[in-house]
Parts: structure tokens; C-alpha cells; sequence
């Protein structure tokens, strides 16, 4: 097996397939987000891997589905217990490659990863629920309505880098629970937490071909896998151009597709807002530097309160430590490459040529260098510029000003995307008025982030097709059928 150490943790760095890891004639380069270092050459999948994994899924599904909910929760259990017993190095190793904050990563994120698998293995023992035949017709009355949520088989899931243990899970809880057997790709900058589940899964017991792990580029072993015949279910949690390529790619097969994609949200403080609330969660915004889809990097400010928010979110924002994501006291650390650097970086020179002020940030932090990226805010932003529209992905918010409800909805919803929105006020009225009236998949009330994985999630517009979580996870990883039957008709 080929490996590497992060951290202090063994990694193996070749695909996981039918229980066993496969090398690949090619490899890729993965680095480290703290310092650009080399962190270790991972297997780079082709066709012939995605074949390999697909017919090992293939050949799994049948006794994996037969075992029933509670067969597999069983197993699941393990598997979760695993996870959570290893948090510490999953940690480590997501920090050290991807540069996202240890503190939260080891006490809530990680711990979040085991909570995936154990609360979809779990529901799936409570499906499913039957109709009530209250439609009363002569036929309905003297039939036994039920519903049947059968797995579909193959799953194909593919995850983006900027929470990639986390949103795998997310993915690979509810395909498994529900029955179904799995190939995960996971993205390219972050292969090596997806490679410690696959550890974890042959430790727990998972039979050979139920869960694989082909690492690879997404214009390879990723178009591979989504344009794969064998596979019954794809989801997808990335870019928007990307959802473009893999939705052209699935239409051959008609293969179902769930996408959970960018985001431009909007965050909204009102005049009433508690304003000290407003300025701390304003200043979560650039929570993981910025790569965090929900993130609400529009601010929208009501103008009897604007010049307040704005003194006291530049303080707030001032006395926020920027560093190595290993510190405990680092709030912000870095970007994740050096490509996606530039890209940020790109966005910010042209929003300072379309005429926006620059009031704090705007590159690379001069005393930390490397992929640390600055805490960024715009001011007077022309109308057309894209830096109001389009995604960065990086620690770059604008803030405007707005001065009734209906510019307000008119601002808030001027973009492509629909993914979350986040507003403070204390009029419970005018929150429930304004969320009805905004393009979003999740809306937050007098806080953010609050998660609950019962809830459905999901993106409005270009920011998603389909809804996952709690039962909606299972009505798209499962075959849901209706069956009725006369009564009094069996033997
Ligand atoms: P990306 O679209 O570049 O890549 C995502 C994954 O798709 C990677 O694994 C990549 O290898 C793969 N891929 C690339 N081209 C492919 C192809 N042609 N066929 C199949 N797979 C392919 O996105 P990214 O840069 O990794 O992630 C950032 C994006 O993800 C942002 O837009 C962010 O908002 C979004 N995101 C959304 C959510 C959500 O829940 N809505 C969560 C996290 C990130």
C-alpha cells in the first residue's frame, strides 16, 4: 500500500476498492493550505478504476440491500463509533490539508461526521411511513395503501474540498443506510480524509464492494463516474459549472441527480437588529477564510443603522486573529491553494476596478505571506459589478445600504444563486414577511449555521436541484414505491 504521514497519521494514498487499495500508473500532487508544502502523490483514477469500483458496488448491492435497515444499522453503529473515536487524527489531517481551523474541526466538525452516519442509519429503521388513505373513494377504502422505499443501487458521490470529511458523510450515511452501495470521489485538493473512512470502513466490518474511494481529477475520474451506466443515483456537492457538466453527463443515462452548489447569500440587519448580535455573526461570515457556501458575504444594512454597524463590524473585524489554523486563538486561516488564491485574488483586483472601495484586506496578509488571505470589505459597489453577484469563495464581503423592505428583497435576491439567507431583526412579523419572499434554501433568523440534520437542506435557483437531509435524503437515495393491495385477496 502506498502512504504517507500528515500529521502524525498514516494515510494511504491509493484508491479503495472492493476492500482493497489499488495504485494507479499516474498520480497527483496534494499540498498543504498552512505552508504549500507537499503533502503526498495520490492516485490519479482513470476509466479503468471507475470501472473497477462501479462493478464492485455493483456486485455488492444485492446482499447489502437484503440486509434490511436494521441489518445495516448494525454495522453502521461500528462505523460511526469509529469515526468518532479517531476525531482527533481526522482532525489533524483535514487541518493539515486544507487549512480549516482545528479547534472547530476537532470539536464539532469531525464529531458532526459520526453524527451523519449514525442519524441516517438510524431514521432509515423508522421508513416508512404509510399513507393514511384519506382519500375516500370506493376503491381506496377497500385497498391497503403502502409505501416502499427500496434502494436504488450504485450511488455515485462526489464532495468539494472545503469541508470534505464532513460533507462525504453527509452523503455516504444516507446512501448506505438506505441500502444502497457507494463510490465516492472525492475532490482532488483533499483526498485524505475520504481515504481514512475507507480504514474505517473495513475496520467496522462493511462487506467488499459496499463502500469504494476513487481518488482522482474531476475532469477525469469524476466525469467517469457521473457519466457511468451502472450508476443509479448521483450527488453532488460543488460549482455551478461543474453541476453543468455532470447534469449534460447524467442526461444520457437520466441518471437522478441531487446538487448542492455555490451560494451569494444574503445577510440582512435591520434597524431594530440587536446590533451587537448582528456585527458577531457578520463576523463569522468569513468563518474558514470565506470557503463556506452558506456563507452571507452580501451585507445588507438598513440605513438607520448602517454607520453604527459599520464603525463597530471594522472593529470587530480588526480584533479578529489571523494565522495558523493549529492555534487555538486563530478565528481566520488560509485559503486553500495557491490556484484558488489567485482566483480570489482576481475577483478582488477587478472589483477595485469596476470602482468599489476597498475599506479593509485586499490580498495577502503582509506579516503572515503564503495562502493568507485577508479579511476583505467593499463599499459603494457599482450596481453591475460581478463581486455582487458572482461566487469568491474567499474572505471578501460588500456591504450596502438599503432603505425599505422592497429594495431590500429587490438587492437580496439579485443574483444566480439562492442558497441561504441570514436576517436580524426583532420584528417576528417582518422575518417571516422577508423569508417568504426570498430566493432561498435555508433561511436563518437571529443567528447562523444552526443546523439540524432532520432539516431539509438545500439550494433555491442555481444553488441546488433537490433537497437532502432527514427523510429527503431517502426519498432521492431510494426507489420510493407504492404498493396497495385489495383487501381480503391473500391466502
Ligand atoms: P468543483 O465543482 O470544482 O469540484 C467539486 C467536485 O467535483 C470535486 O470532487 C471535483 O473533482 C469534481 N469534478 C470536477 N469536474 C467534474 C466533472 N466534469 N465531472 C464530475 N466531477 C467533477 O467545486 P469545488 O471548488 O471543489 O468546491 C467549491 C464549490 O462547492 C463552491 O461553489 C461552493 O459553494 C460549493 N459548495 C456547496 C455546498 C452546499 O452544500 N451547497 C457545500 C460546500 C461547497
Amino acid at each position: 500500500m502506498n502512504k504517507v504521514e500528515i500529521a502524525g497519521v498514516q494515510v494511504s494514498t491509493d484508491h479503495f476498492i472492493d476492500n482493497q487499495r489499488v495504485s494507479s500508473a499516474d498520480t497527483f500532487e496534494a499540498h498543504s493550505a498552512i505552508d504549500e508544502s507537499l503533502l503526498g502523490h495520490v492516485a490519479r483514477g482513470t476509466q479503468l478504476e471507475v470501472d473497477l469500483a462501479v462493478a464492485a458496488a455493483t456486485a455488492a448491492f444485492p446482499a447489502w440491500a437484503a440486509l434490511g435497515a436494521h441489518g445495516r444499522f448494525e454495522i453502521l453503529e461500528r462505523l460511526a463509533h469509529i469515526i468518532e473515536a479517531r476525531v482527533e487524527d481526522l482532525a489533524a489531517v483535514e487541518t493539515m490539508n486544507n487549512g480549516s481551523l482545528l479547534e472547530a474541526s476537532r470539536l464539532r466538525v469531525m464529531k458532526r461526521g459520526g453524527h451523519n452516519i449514525h442519524f441516517f442509519a438510524q431514521l432509515a429503521k423508522d421508513l416508512p411511513e404509510d399513507p393514511k388513505n384519506e382519500w375516500d373513494t370506493e376503491a381506496a377504502k377497500n385497498a391497503h395503501n403502502s409505501v416502499r422505499y427500496d434502494p436504488a443501487g450504485v450511488t455515485a458521490l462526489i464532495t468539494p474540498w472545503n469541508a470534505p470529511f464532513m460533507l462525504a458523510t453527509w452523503k455516504v450515511g444516507p446512501a448506505l443506510a438506505a441500502g444502497n452501495t457507494v463510490v465516492l470521489k472525492p475532490a482532488e485538493w483533499t483526498p485524505f480524509t475520504a481515504s481514512l473512512l475507507a480504514d474505517f470502513v473495513l475496520e467496522a466490518g462493511l462487506p467488499p464492494g459496499v463502500f469504494n474511494v476513487v481518488q482522482g481529477l474531476g475532469f477525469e475520474a469524476g466525469a467517469a463516474l457521473v457519466a457511468h451506466p451502472d450508476v443509479k443515483r448521483i450527488s453532488f456537492t460543488g460549482s455551478v459549472p461543474t453541476a453543468r457538466k455532470i447534469a449534460a453527463s447524467a442526461a444520457q443515462n437520466l441518471t437522478p441527480l441531487s446538487f448542492e452548489l455555490g451560494g451569494k447569500s444574503p445577510f440582512i440587519v435591520f434597524n431594530d437588529a440587536d446590533l451587537e448580535l448582528a456585527i458577531r455573526n457578520a463576523v463569522d461570515q468569513y468563518d474558514n477564510c470565506g470557503q463556506v457556501c452558506l456563507s452571507g458575504t452580501r451585507l445588507l444594512v438598513e440605513d438607520g443603522i448602517y454607520d453604527r454597524f459599520f464603525e463597530g463590524f471594522k472593529a470587530a473585524v480588526s480584533q479578529t486573529k489571523q494565522g495558523d489554523p493549529r492555534e487555538a486563538r486563530t478565528v481566520v486561516g488560509p485559503l486553500v491553494t495557491r490556484t484558488h488564491f489567485e482566483r480570489v485574488q482576481g475577483f478582488v483586483d477587478r472589483a477595485v476596478e469596476a470602482g468599489a472601495k476597498l475599506e479593509f484586506g485586499g490580498g495577502v496578509s503582509p506579516d503572515l505571506g503564503g495562502l493568507y488571505f485577508q479579511p476583505t470589505l467593499f463599499t459603494n459597489v457599482p450596481e453591475d459589478a460581478e463581486i455582487l453577484s458572482k461566487e469568491v469563495f474567499g474572505p471578501v464581503l460588500t456591504l450596502q445600504k438599503f432603505s425599505s423592505e422592497s429594495e431590500l428583497v429587490t438587492l437580496a435576491n439579485n443574483t444566480e444563486y439562492g442558497l441561504a439567507a441570514i436576517i436580524f431583526t426583532k420584528d417576528q412579523n417582518r422575518a417571516e414577511r422577508i423569508s417568504s419572499q426570498l430566493g432561498a434554501g435555508t433561511v436563518w433568523i437571529n443567528c447562523f449555521y444552526v443546523r439540524d440534520l432532520a432539516a431539509p437542506f438545500g439550494g433555491a435557483r442555481h444553488s441546488g436541484i433537490g433537497r437532502e437531509g432527514g427523510h429527503w435524503s431517502f426519498d432521492f437515495y431510494c426507489d420510493v414505491k407504492n404498493v396497495m393491495h385489495r383487501h381480503g385477496t391473500f391466502a
